[in-house]
């Protein structure tokens, strides 16, 4: 029983990780995740747009997304609100939820780096605007959009509450549950058969799987 006491309290805190090194290398991972977008989505600003679909929808989830996967776990990493849904702290859960950051943080690069001018925040279609299919493409289409399923469980992993660590995990899924149908609509509409080849050698989100 003493043993297993002990066990638990190693398990909920060992050393260096505490809910507060936890909520820092979230808010770390955040910032990395501006660094990362900032001169892409300033080289975007100069390419042509053809086409854009923005509207009501797009303007809703992308507020959708931001406040599940930004908004709501900065706020309770600040203030500690809403405590009525915090749970128990495991350091061993924290120190793996470095593992879905990290590799959410080398997609979202990767992808960036893939799309190159093709990327939009929205969905646009670029001036000669070509198919994509190397590097993080070549397997599945939308690489972008599982960094951000990764980010949301990296957030509930590190974020010992209920509501600010499971907030991201909804709000990506939304956004992509909406947004990529759509998407792939308009890239066939774009590129035509090209892009439906490409779809039948991929996946969405998830090699092979998904
Ligand atoms: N869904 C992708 C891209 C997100 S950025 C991902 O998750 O990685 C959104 C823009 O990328 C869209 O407006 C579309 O114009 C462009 N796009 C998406 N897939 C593409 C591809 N395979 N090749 C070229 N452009 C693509």
């Amino acid at each position: 029983m003493q043993r297993l006491t002990f066990e638990f309290s190693l398990l909920q805190n060992s050393g260096v990780m505490t809910q507060t090194t936890a909520a820092l290398i979230w808010f770390v991972g955040l910032i990395g995740w501006y660094v990362i977008r900032y001169p892409f989505a300033r080289r975007a600003k100069k390419m042509r747009v053809c086409k854009s679909l923005y509207d009501w929808r797009e303007s809703l989830l992308l507020a959708f997304a931001t406040l599940g996967l930004f908004v709501i776990p900065a706020f309770y990493a600040v203030t500690g609100f809403p405590a009525a849904f915090n749970r128990p702290f495991i350091a061993v859960i924290a120190w793996l939820g470095l593992v879905p950051l990290c590799a959410s943080l080398w997609l979202f690069y990767r992808s960036h780096v893939d799309l190159g001018r093709y990327w939009s925040i929205s969905l646009e279609v670029r001036e000669s605007h070509a198919l994509v299919e190397t590097g993080v493409y070549r397997l599945i289409r939308h690489p972008m959009y599982s960094s951000f399923l990764l980010l949301g469980l990296s957030q509930l992993m590190l974020l010992p509450n209920w509501l600010a660590g499971t907030s991201g995990l909804v709000g990506a899924a939304a956004f992509l549950l909406f947004r990529m149908r759509r998407e792939e609509r308009m890239m066939i509409q774009t590129i035509g058969d090209g892009y439906r080849a490409y779809m039948a050698k991929t996946k969405r989100l998830i090699p092979w799987t998904l």
